[in-house]
């Protein structure tokens, strides 16, 4: 056993010694890979939607681990499910099956309104419920896979190729053929694309709301025709809700949102990043029975995918959205948040926009990163997703009293910030 763990006392909540922020920034570039730059921050503790640094910092989370943590942190029903079914039933192969793992499948299906002959492939993150996608679309015999500009879909190899970014492709190319990006948002292209070779199209993959790209939603009714041509085609229609999921945007899934999924039922939605609360967990949900029997006996495999503790982590996460009305206050908080940050009047702030506790302010100069670093130095965990575009993915319990203080904030900053050398 290292000294470190030795010297600990085995019942406290950490197994590490402490050190300070600046050590610890300097241990972690020389332990781990620089593929993420140097960490904003050294965070020790979390509680409610607060979270602490090495230094006894505290912030407002308004990303929650990139629209992770939808119950905050340290939420006493989501530790004590996990802590539950750890001490009960740890993990097991996909040799065998857990009640959580069904239950959660079951409770998944009845979320996404998935009729008679639905099924659920669990992964541990969204890129790999993307990936298992890749390979449903193999399996459907057809060579194109269409994506949109703008998309993020992963970082793996399958989920890498239908991301559109070049930064994140180039290095790695070739990756898997057969995807071709359309414009966003655009509908004659997305019909031309389905004019010619459409009986080739294995699967057309949306977000409803881009998020990588800064909350950009699809405009009404693309969705819809999306659903039309694609059915025409004999095509799979599959949102990527890993983001969008779970809650984020006010309705369990945000298709379901008449706006923005046009009351279609896709073929696949892909969920990840809220659904485990913060624990890691994935799902691919397949539509009716062509979708679900896609991928056979031996074709698609995980030794961790639907592990006992991750189920019970969504479980409880989807348990206590319900049990607390986390979904209507979502909703009002997430509206109440853009018309206050609209209402500030602040030269800076072009817009607010977004669905729920996905919100994007745009801002009027390409200041982003510096607004970000502001408001950390301020107290507050906001994410500049591009030069001109701050996103918030706060947790769902988040009240507007407790996100007042970040509004003031953005009412404070100084109206020449863009104009600054
Ligand atoms: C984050 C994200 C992914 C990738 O999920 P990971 O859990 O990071 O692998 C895929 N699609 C969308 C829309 C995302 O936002």
């Amino acid at each position: 056993m290292s000294a470190e763990l030795e010297a600990q006392d085995p019942t406290a909540t950490t197994l590490v010694a402490p050190d300070s922020g600046a050590r610890w920034t300097q241990r972690y570039s020389a332990a781990l890979m620089d593929t993420f730059g140097t960490p904003q921050r050294v965070l020790v503790r979390g509680e409610g939607v607060y979270v602490w640094d090495a230094d006894g910092r505290r912030y407002l989370d308004l990303l929650a681990g990139i629209a992770v943590n939808a119950l905050g942190h340290a939420h006493p029903t989501l530790t004590a499910a996990i802590s539950a079914q750890l001490g009960t039933l740890g993990h097991v192969s996909n040799f065998f099956a857990t009640p959580t793992q069904v239950a959660l499948a079951e409770r998944l299906l009845s979320i996404a309104d998935a009729p008679e002959g639905s099924r659920v492939f669990f992964t541990n993150s969204g890129t790999e419920a993307n990936e298992a996608v890749v390979k449903m679309a193999r399996r459907t015999g057809r060579r194109r896979i269409l994506a949109l500009e703008g998309s993020f879909h992963g970082r793996t190899m399958g989920a890498l190729a239908m991301t559109h970014k070049p930064a994140y492709r180039e290095p790695f190319e070739p990756l898997p053929g057969g995807v071709e990006f359309l414009p966003f948002g655009d509908t004659e292209a997305l019909e031309a694309a389905f004019a010619q070779d459409g009986d080739d199209v294995a699967a057309l993959v949306l977000e409803p709301i881009q998020g990588e790209a800064g909350v950009r939603p699809l405009p009404p009714g693309y969705v819809a025709l999306a659903r039309r041509l694609t059915s025409d085609a004999g095509a799979l229609l599959v949102l990527d809700e890993v983001q969008t999921g779970m809650g984020r945007t006010g309705r369990w899934l945000a298709h379901q949102h008449p706006h923005l999924g046009g009351g279609v039922r896709p073929d696949v939605v892909t969920l990840a990043k809220g659904l485990g609360g913060g624990f890691p967990i994935g799902a691919v949900v397949a539509y009716g029975e062509r979708a679900a029997t896609l991928l056979g006996r031996g074709q698609h495999g995980t030794t961790f995918g639907g592990n006992p503790v991750a189920a019970a982590a969504g479980l409880a996460t989807i348990g206590v959205i319900e049990r607390d009305g986390l979904l209507g206050s979502t909703t009002e908080v997430g509206e109440r948040l853009r018309a206050d940050i609209r209402g500030l009047g602040h030269p800076l702030v072009a817009e607010a926009r977004g669905e729920g506790l996905l919100i994007a302010i745009e801002l009027a100069a390409p200041v982003a990163a510096t607004v970000a670093a502001r408001a950390l130095e301020a107290g507050f965990v906001v994410n500049p997703c591009n030069p001109t575009t701050l996103r918030l993915a706060p947790p769902l319990i988040l009240t507007t009293d407790q996100v007042a203080p970040f509004v003031a904030f953005l009412g404070a900053l100084p109206h020449d910030l863009g104009t600054e050398a």
